[in-house]
């Protein structure tokens, strides 16, 4: 696959943990679990995130296995997915030139030793070959969103995101990757900043949508 994935070994997949042979980033078995089409959301502010899965099973499990016990090499398997998605939906007629993702605050990133978001993000501007560039910083003293209730997040308007460099921001077509989708908030509030400095348009991905952002839409959508 590329060079760096040489630096994980042995290798196991993401999704069931049996060894992988040559440059697999999961076993064929997983693979062909793979949803084949992507979800496709609307975000509260009405731009649209597409992801290859929902936050369930084993998809639960390479993903917290990757934040919180620090197995890096599943990030491939998921950066690929948010890949395979991008290019079934997005890849022909949107045209984005950078990929950034959902920032960490510096407290935060000093605390977990990286950004789950941007690894992803940057696998999948590799993958897709396009350039990868953090665009967005976030405030330290933000209250993090899962010390947060559903309505709290839902509600909170606070200025939390903040723009890195203008210059590259006014007039592009911009790709956001957060890790998991959980109300679309996150990512309305960065979407709302990058246009407010000029974006021409903002598209987002995510891995997973959270089983709690389908429960609060149905009840949404049947009441
Ligand atoms: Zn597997």
């Amino acid at each position: 696959m590329n060079r760096l994935l040489s630096v994980f070994y042995p290798r196991k997949c993401p999704y069931c943990s049996k060894p992988l042979k040559y440059d697999m980033t999961e076993c064929l078995v997983c693979r062909t679990e793979f949803p084949k089409v992507p979800r496709i959301e609307a975000l509260p502010t009405g731009e649209i995130c597409i992801a290859p899965f929902t936050y369930n099973g084993a998809i639960r499990k390479a993903i917290c296995d990757y934040k919180f016990r620090g197995k890096k090499f599943n990030a491939y398997s998921l950066a690929g997915a948010v890949a395979a998605s991008i290019r079934n939906v997005y890849y022909k007629d949107m045209g984005f030139e950078i990929i950034t993702c959902v920032p960490m605050s510096k407290d935060r990133k000093y605390e977990r030793g990286f950004n789950q978001s941007e690894l992803i993000a940057r696998y999948t501007a590799e993958q897709l070959d396009k350039p990868f560039e953090n665009l967005l910083y976030r405030d330290s003293g933000a209250a993090l969103q899962h010390e947060m209730t559903y309505t709290e997040r839902i509600s909170g308007n606070d200025r939390t995101f903040h723009i890195i460099s203008p210059e590259k921001v006014r007039g592009r077509k911009l790709l956001v990757i957060d890790d998991i989708m959980t109300t679309g908030m996150t990512l309305s509030r960065c979407s709302t900043v990058l246009k407010e400095y000029g974006a021409e348009r903002v598209f987002c991905a995510s891995v997973a949508i959270s089983k709690e952002y389908d429960a609060h839409n149905r009840i949404q959508s049947s009441g």
